[in-house]
């Protein structure tokens, strides 16, 4: 087996209690008897970070036995959940308080109930949330999927995570297979993109390098949203995959169609990984023209890329360091030609990946 360590995302389950407008997946979910075993990820190669995700991961019953497996191959894991499951939540950090949790609020009260379609959402994941921190769990987050309907709350948002000492993870709308939706788009571009602009110059004030570089993801996520080509490579299915609830390997959640580069219940790691129809896949990321911009696609390319995010970093922080505004959403030029009309709504329109 190879000793390179991966990035793996495993989906436990398609179920959900949620009805987010932005994801249909809870209309195509799985069924509990099909869902991926413990035997199964046993098979797992070694990884130096896992997420965990659904549907909503804490619906499985065994979740505690997944992760527990999951240590045995991960350096580090993080579960992405709504946070509604307050008492399993509490209950699996209380064996792993090392594990990363990370609870989707999509905005202030009202704002957040409405787009998850969870009644009190809000309250179970905020209350959840604070009853990690009054526990002493290090790695806890909010995570924001940004849309027209929210954008107005995203620094009130990171100015709440930050006066609790949260890590503010942020997402913008996605069309693919995962999410069971084509048609999930940005109408005003530039109102959300003022938005992220006033949230980088949040993160760009803080002392800390980490916020510096998540400024530069998000700076990625105005760059998106307006259609453009990504600021990094992809190299989605060489060092990173992605493994659903049938045991199905992929490069990613992003693609319009599932892409397959094996099956994990029948087939050993090795073989798989190494399969032709891995190699398939690999062929078509490298001629991808999705331009996703998720957590789980830059997080790796960042390290691996790491200069061009240091770059960046470098240039808004310090070389602008006694300039109060760091930052201008400006600086990209498509949105500089959507302002002066040089580019329509239409043409913007045509480049995402929404099916209208
Ligand atoms: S750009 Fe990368 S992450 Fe997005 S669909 Fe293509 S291969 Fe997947």
């Amino acid at each position: 087996m190879s000793t390179k360590k991966l990035n793996g995302t495993v989906i436990v389950t398609y179920r959900c209690n949620a009805r987010c407008t932005m994801c249909n997946r809870y209309k195509a979910p799985s069924k509990p008897e099909e869902e991926i075993s413990v035997e199964t990820l046993k098979k797992l190669p070694r990884m130096y970070f896992t997420n965990i995700t659904g549907g909503e991961p804490f619906i499985r019953e065994d979740l505690k036995d997944i992760v527990r497996e999951l240590y045995r191959h991960s350096d580090r894991i993080v579960i992405s959940t709504n946070g509604f499951f307050t008492d399993r939540i509490i209950d699996l950090c209380k064996e792993f308080p090392q594990v990363g949790i990370r609870i989707s609020i999509e905005g202030l009260e009202q704002t957040n109930n409405e787009i998850r379609g969870l009644q009190d959402g809000f309250n179970r994941g905020y209350t959840t949330l604070c009853k990690l921190v009054e526990m002493g769990m290090k790695d806890v987050g909010f995570g924001m999927t940004v849309q027209d309907r929210n954008a107005a709350d995203l620094v009130p948002l990171y100015l709440i995570s930050n006066r609790l000492g949260m890590e503010f993870a942020t997402a913008s709308l996605h069309n693919s297979f995962y999410f069971v939706e084509s048609k999930n788009i940005i109408r005003d571009r530039a109102m959300v993109a003022a938005n992220f602009e006033a949230l980088i110059n949040e993160l760009l004030k803080s002392n800390s390098p980490k916020k510096w570089f998540r400024a530069y993801f998000n700076h990625g996520l105005i760059n998106y949203i307006y259609g453009q080509k990504r600021l990094l490579p992809c190299d989605m299915s060489f060092d990173t995959f992605f493994i659903d609830p049938y045991g199905d390997v992929m490069p990613c959640n992003g693609t319009r169609e599932k892409q397959v580069m094996g099956n994990l219940n029948t087939q050993s790691w090795d073989e798989l990984w190494q399969s032709d129809d891995a190699e398939k896949v690999r062929a078509k990321v490298r001629c991808c023209d999705r331009q996703c911009w998720m957590i789980g696609s830059v997080s790796p390319a960042m390290h691996k890329y790491i200069w061009v995010p240091l770059w960046w970093v470098f240039r808004h922080k310090f070389l602008r360091f006694f300039r109060k505004k760091k930052y201008s959403m400006y600086e990209l030029k498509v949105v500089r030609d959507y302002r002066d009309g040089k580019v329509t709504k239409a043409q913007l329109d045509a480049l995402s990946t929404c099916e209208l």
